[in-house]
């Protein structure tokens, strides 16, 4: 096996020996865990579903991680991470190695099993789950830890070591991979009753130990090398924050003797100041960068690397399903030859492979040109090692070719380039869009046309997804294997229409939707009808748990060949006298949820979905549609981590949504929907946006979060923050309702004031939602009565 290369005898020549370890100084940060056919989710959901035992749930993890490091193994990376496995999440797995666990999960001690780890993860029948929060800004969401000064840390997980000695056994010396410390707390969140001036950070000295454990044995078990990813070094930190990460490793020091200790930072620039605190941490002898998001962190790197310390160069992006530039990777990596030592450098992933697709072999839909252009993990295994292998003067010509023709049919190719796209987007850049009437008025003439009564009521746009329905539009995609015509799909998808009206219409709601019963995704719906947009039958990528997402492919320039949802909007508005919403995904959300090309700024496809959403506006109006709501779901997801991109980032997607409904008639009103609710950051962007309504989720935020629309410029538009969470199965009374209502009319005012849940119904019952809604209008007419 080429993994004991490494301990090649010292009796060689010095070349031979250089030559070999420099030909496989290759490394990747982490793997995808659910598998390529997503075996983990199927086995998860099996388990929770008491449909299989543990011992098969133990089976299915076992073989995943078995096939993950003999993969990395056969293609020749050097440096294989263990401990990137994973039955849930990795900072979940660090709080229970650190025994971290909440007390109402009722653990006693010893090792964490699956009951209490699950329980945490996703609740049980007594007690809610911990939070779930985004990872970084990527769409992978870790758990939350919770801590105070009373927490009581002990070592509660061996999974580290296991993983460890597991792959061992097979033959594979592996990197075992820990959440570094500092992160851990800095990723982490006070416990509810722990006051608000506690700090987080003081609890370093209190989790060193368990750490300082888990080396011990790690090292006892034949580690050389441990990784600790330490990826808050990439965020804006004061001072304060950087002493917590030298005073760590300081401690660490004699622990991680003898152990190549690896610090590995991902997802954007360092920096100056991380930069030199990383660079001089005590104890840790090599230091792994996202090369692709931090171009200024190579600079930093070319004024000056430690000498002696090894430089983990993460060239090939983790984040995306591109092939890489071989040829400039390796410009990048020979550049850095001048000043790391020649065999302390080593060619890595950006990130953990965590946020791309697993294997492009499944992929059988795909044309042939189209897949040449692509790398998901397992293609990046090969790119890493290719560059590892060139770099020691190995350099495999015809890989580097084959890469070098995808590249050039990428650039040149007709599929990509729509020059009549790209000359109206160009043109956009130095333009702004406004609205030619301010709000106010804009308000007054579409309350001419609406005639709504105060407090009006709506929802954001879909009914719940029966199982009937979902195989309607299965059937009617699958073609003609299947047996449902177009007039047979149309004729159901109307009936569905027909159906949700009614009940809009009996429960009293003022401004109705059609139910989105045609989509089966919000982006997926539209990037299926615009040109320069592919879909992946197995592209999953981890969202959470067993939840996995499968991100469409902006490839190309995006244009809209013809209209997207005309036809159901004007049929859903011929069946009512009512304001029947038009509904659309914005641009910034459909560029947001994709693998977006990397051949150009991200602004710039985005004005390319911003102009073909234009169009759909302009037909939606045209067709006589006099409410748009234009979701911008994910709007914040985007923002980048650091402080100093964050303006701009606001700047261009703000504009882009505006460019989508600029053009409109003043009584023609413009809806968008967020689902978030703290706004404090982009409080002036979502202002900017000046959408004639912008409803919010708002379920479980107080109306503190609400006041900051009332503070700065006054936000004069239409306003629904959400009345009740439909992310839960429970109908809140009319009473409990009327109350939230009227405790948001403290801070927002009646005259703009909307009633509406939080977020789309999709995915609740019908039998959840009926009494909901009936409660939700009660509510409203109760309020509206005493206003
Ligand atoms: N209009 C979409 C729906 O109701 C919005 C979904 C969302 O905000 N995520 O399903
Ligand atoms: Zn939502």
């Amino acid at each position: 096996s080429p993994l004991f290369l490494s301990t090649a005898p010292r009796l060689k020549s010095l070349v031979s020996i250089k030559l070999r370890i420099r030909s496989m100084s290759s490394h990747i940060v982490g793997h995808p865990r659910v598998g390529a056919k997503r075996e983990l989710k199927f086995a998860l959901e099996s388990f929770w579903d008491g449909k299989s035992s543990t011992e098969e749930l133990q089976k299915v993890a076992a073989d995943l991680r078995v096939s993950v490091w003999k993969h990395m193994a056969d293609v020749g990376i050097k440096y294989i991470p263990s401990n990137t496995f994973s039955f849930y999440d990795q900072v979940l797995d660090t709080t229970s190695m650190l025994g971290a666990v909440p007390s109402r999960y009722g653990w006693k001690g010893g090792e964490i099993g699956f009951e209490v780890y699950f329980s945490m993860a996703r609740g049980n029948a007594s007690v809610p789950a911990m939070e779930m929060t985004k990872w970084f800004d990527t769409n992978y969401h870790y758990i939350v830890p919770e801590l105070g000064p009373d927490v009581e840390f002990s070592y509660g997980s061996h999974k580290a070591v296991q993983e460890y000695k597991e792959a061992k056994a097979l033959g594979v010396d592996t990197i075992p991979v820990l959440v570094g410390p500092v992160s851990y707390l800095l990723l982490s969140k006070r416990a509810k009753e722990v006051e608000k001036s506690f700090s987080l950070l003081s609890l370093i000295d209190k989790i060193l130990p368990i750490y300082k454990k888990v080396v011990a044995e790690l090292k006892a078990a034949g580690a050389r090398w441990i990784q600790f990813d330490e990826p808050s070094l990439v965020m804006d930190l004061d001072s304060h924050q950087l002493d917590a990460f030298t005073h760590a490793y300081k401690e660490l020091e004699s622990s991680v003797s003898g152990l190549n200790v690896l610090i590995q930072t991902y997802f954007a620039d360092l920096t100056a100041e991380a930069y030199s605190t990383v660079t001089a941490l005590k104890g840790v002898t090599a230091i792994g960068f996202d090369l692709v998001r931090g171009h200024k962190t190579l600079d930093l790197i070319r004024n000056g690397f430690p000498p002696g310390k090894y430089l983990f160069a993460g060239v090939v992006d983790g984040r995306n399903i591109w092939v890489n530039d071989l040829e400039a990777s390796l410009s990048t990596l020979q550049a850095l030859e001048g000043v790391v030592a020649k065999d302390k450098l080593v060619v890595s992933t950006s990130c953990s492979l965590l946020h791309t697709a697993v294997d492009l072999v499944n992929e059988n839909m795909l044309d042939g040109e189209l897949k040449s252009w692509l790398a998901f993990a397992a293609q990046k295994l090969l790119e890493v090692n290719v560059l590892a292998k060139a770099l020691s003067g190995q350099k495999d010509e015809a890989f580097f070719s084959a890469n070098a023709a995808a590249l050039a049919s990428r650039r040149s190719s007709p599929r990509v380039t729509n020059e009549a796209v790209q000359k109206t987007t160009a043109a956009l850049k130095e333009s702004d869009h406004h609205r030619a009437t301010v709000v106010t008025a804009r308000l007054e003439s579409q309350q001419e046309k609406l005639n709504l009564p105060i407090l009006p009521t709506t929802t954001i746009g879909s009914f719940p997804q029966t199982a009937g329905l979902r195989k309607v539009r299965r059937e009617y995609k699958a073609g003609k294997k299947v047996s449902i015509s177009e007039e047979e799909y149309v004729e159901a998808i109307k009936g569905e229409i027909a159906e949700v009206i009614k009940i809009q219409e009996e429960l009293g709601i003022d401004v109705l939707v059609h139910g989105e019963p045609e989509r089966n995704d919000m982006v997926e719906y539209f990037g299926e009808q615009l040109s320069g947009f592919a879909f992946t039958e197995n592209g999953w990528v981890q969202s959470y748990g067993s939840r996995c997402v499968k991100p469409p492919i902006i490839y190309g320039d995006v244009s809209r060949p013809k209209p997207m949802t005309v036809f159901w909007s004007t049929l859903a508005q011929s069946m009512t006298k009512r304001p029947m919403k038009g509904m659309l995904t914005g641009p910034v959300t459909i560029l947001n949820w994709a693998f977006v090309r990397n051949d150009q700024p991200r602004h710039e496809t985005c004005y390319q979905i911003a102009l073909a959403m234009k169009e759909e506006v302009e037909d939606l109006e045209k067709a006589g549609i006099k409410v748009i709501q234009i979701d911008e779901a994910a709007l914040r997801e985007g923002l980048p981590l650091r402080k100093s991109e964050q303006a701009f980032y606001l700047e261009w997607a703000v504009h882009s949504f505006r460019i989508t409904n600029s053009a409109v008639e003043d009584a023609t009103q413009i809806h968008t929907h967020m689902c978030y609710s703290n706004f404090n950051e982009i409080i002036g962007a979502v202002k900017d946006m000046d959408a004639d309504v912008v409803t919010i989720e708002n379920s479980r935020s107080e109306q503190k979060l609400l006041s900051v629309f009332s503070e700065g410029v006054k936000y004069e538009a239409g306003i629904g923050p959400g009345v009740y969470d439909i992310h839960s199965p429970r109908v809140p009374s009319t009473q409990e309702i009327a109350e939230r209502i009227e405790a948001m009319l403290a801070v927002l005012e009646a005259k703009t004031m909307w009633i509406n849940p939080d977020c789309g119904l999709k995915t609740r019952k019908y039998s959840e939602i009926m009494p909901a809604l009936t409660n939700m209008v009660a509510a409203a007419k109760l309020v509206r009565s005493r206003t």
